[in-house]
């Protein structure tokens, strides 16, 4: 079965209407989906209409921002969650309500280094999400030329340690995974060799997500190369976590998987969507 159970519309920082995502990801063939938007669940239903209409099966999700430790932050994937759960709902929206604070943050240090109305540029981008995101500042400043591509925006102002970058307080992990587990669903960390933090605080922040009741990993994850894919089995097999299949498509041209084409997960995993279809 084809399956991808990470992907962005534009209800969050994605380029897509919800329902287009599902289409597209049909169009690519995929079977199971999960629409997971950052800190959000408001695209669930347009998209499942959509899957459920192309006769894909369809798994509701939300990717939501974490902070750990000092100022380490991570992304924990909710997948088959109640969409109308009042705890979750409550608990995404008090994340949502620090990111405009934030985004006028990243926009003052932005500033410093010459770039104009960045706030204004980014809120323009994000017209139709609910967030804004630092995606919505990349996609601005390729468009004032200060970079030539999302990618390397990044690269030069607003990953950790680079000029436009601002610490923010998310929610804590025990947080996410009580909203995540009240909404019914099973929590998965999201492309887990894709953070700043080093390989020993990347296990011991896995041991406390798996204790505290976080059941899944991604494994298969489209930011991952094929090293990178091992690696992760290594993880999910050593913390005793289900493995999830992501693309963590944003948009055509912008991602480094196209729906439904994460790299395929090692045959000996458990596949965290067994017990969720
Ligand atoms: P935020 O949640 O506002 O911190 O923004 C995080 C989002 O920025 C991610 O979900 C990606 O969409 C995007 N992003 C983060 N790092 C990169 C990168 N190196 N290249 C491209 N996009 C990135
Ligand atoms: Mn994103
Ligand atoms: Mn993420
Ligand atoms: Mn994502």
């Amino acid at each position: 079965m084809l399956v991808d159970l990470h992907c962005h519309s534009n209800v969050s920082d994605g380029l897509l209407p919800p329902a287009e995502v599902s289409r597209r990801a049909a169009g690519n063939g995929v079977e199971l989906l999960a629409l997971t938007d950052h800190d959000d669940v408001a695209g669930l239903s347009e998209a499942r209409a959509a899957a459920e209409e192309r006769g894909m099966r369809f798994i509701d999700g939300s990717e939501i921002s974490v902070s750990w430790r000092d100022d380490a932050s991570f992304h924990v994937v909710g997948l088959g969650i109640d969409p109308g759960s009042a705890i979750l709902l409550g608990g995404l929206q008090s994340i949502r309500d620090g990111r405009d604070g934030r985004a006028h943050r990243i926009a003052g240090e932005l500033e410093k280094c010459g770039i104009h109305g960045a706030y204004e540029g980014a809120a323009r981008y994000a017209e139709k999400a609910s967030i804004i995101s630092r995606a919505h500042f990349a996609r601005f400043l390729v468009e004032r030329k200060i970079s030539p591509d999302v990618k390397s925006v990044f690269d030069h102002y607003l990953a950790k340690g680079k000029p436009g970058y601002v610490p923010h307080e998310w929610a804590s992990l025990e947080e996410a995974l009580r909203w995540i587990g009240n909404a019914g669903g099973v929590a998965v960390l999201a492309h887990p060799l894709r953070y700043r933090v080093s390989r020993d605080e990347l296990r011991v922040f896995l041991g406390e997500f798996r204790d505290r009741g976080g059941q899944g990993i991604e494994v298969a994850c489209g930011a991952h190369s094929a090293d990178e894919v091992k690696e992760s089995a290594r993880l999910a097999r050593h913390f005793g976590l289900k493995a999830s299949v992501a693309s963590d498509f944003h948009g055509p041209g912008e991602s480094y998987a196209d729906l439904g084409r994460a790299p395929p997960l090692p045959d000996d995993l458990v596949p965290i969507w067994r017990d969720l279809i």
